[in-house]
């Protein structure tokens, strides 16, 4: 086992200015690991359904190399729900319903085979699952990588700041770095962030791309100016699927490596809104990946030489 996601499979129901549907399968886990997939096949999700999930999408899960053998499936428990609905901009969405349900009461198990991985990825969840993974690990791993929003900040903000110092990476986006840090300036509320325990703090800020803080250093990706932007919904966890994804194929932990991961990460992320949920990461190809890759190389590459 390489790497070992735990966070939501769920259903969503999202409006967007060009369309609407009506529960289909997203959930923080299921785009993390449909995005890693593109990079590493030993992988496994913890997470809770109810029996009302469809199987095919537990077996879409597998088709990807996905052992989804901890998710477990409460019978006569209803997934977790979460709808949404993008404003205009595409870049900022109101939440209409966040329904928990197996999720209030689940207690994740990590089976002795996931216990070594080397790589965690703790998707959006309740902060105390998120710390509970980590402490059932009989090894540190290699790298923790944390994300969150808002919601958990609402409801549960002493469980997250608990879980917040046992990790290496957080990834949020800057309204949250905002909330959790209580500094409008992104720089000091990065400063802020990197005492409560990451090492490293990404700042997703959606259409205008993402920064990596690492003690003094700042690293900027950009998003790919798209044409068609469909669906923002799961962006944020393509992202940290491909970045881990891509930290684990290549085992190499260090801050220059998490810059190309931070590339390959907002290259998922920029598949992930071209079409409804899920949708455009189910069957990509290694050209496809190469060539967007290639796009964010050509977008930020120039030639100054200063004398
Ligand atoms: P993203 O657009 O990357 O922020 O993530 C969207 C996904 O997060 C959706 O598929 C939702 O099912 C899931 N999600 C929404 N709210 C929560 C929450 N409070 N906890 C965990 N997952 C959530």
């Amino acid at each position: 086992m390489s790497l070992l996601t735990v966070g939501t499979v769920a259903f969503d129901a999202i409006e967007t200015p060009f369309g609407k549907t009506d529960r289909i399968v997203g959930g923080a886990a299921t785009y993390i690991s449909l995005a890693a997939s593109y990079f590493t096949k030993k992988t496994a999700i913890i997470s809770v359904v109810g029996d009302d999930f469809p199987e095919e999408s537990l077996g879409m899960l597998r088709s990807h190399g996905v052992d989804t053998g901890g998710i477990k499936v409460v019978q006569g428990g209803k997934t977790f729900f979460w709808s949404g609905r993008y404003r205009n901009d595409m870049n900022s969405r109101d939440t209409l319903a966040t329904e928990l349900n197996v999720l209030a009461d689940f207690a994740p198990v990590v089976a002795e085979e996931q216990k070594e991985a080397d790589f965690l990825m703790l998707g959006n969840l309740t902060p105390a699952i998120q710390r509970s993974v980590i402490e059932q690990m009989r090894r540190r791993p290699k790298l923790i990588v944390m994300d969150t929003m808002n919601f958990w900040m609402d409801i549960a903000l002493d469980e997250l700041k608990e879980t917040l110092k046992l990790v290496d990476v957080l990834t949020i986006n800057d309204e949250e770095a905002r909330q959790l840090s209580g500094e409008f300036s992104i720089v000091k509320a990065a400063q802020k962030i990197l005492t409560m325990g990451p090492k490293y703090l990404v700042i997703k800020k959606g259409e205008h791309g993402a920064l990596l803080f690492h003690g003094t250093s700042v690293f900027f990706a950009p998003a790919l100016p798209l044409e068609e932007v469909f669906d923002p919904t799961g962006a944020g966890d393509s992202f940290a699927g491909g970045f881990i994804g891509y930290m684990a194929s290549t085992r190499d932990i260090s801050f220059e490596n998490m810059k190309r991961a931070i590339i390959f990460g907002s290259a998922m992320a920029s598949f992930c809104v071209e079409k409804f949920g899920t949708e455009r990461l189910l069957h990509l190809t290694q050209e496809e990946i190469d060539n967007r890759v290639q796009d964010f190389i050509d977008l930020v590459q120039f030639d100054i030489s200063l004398e």
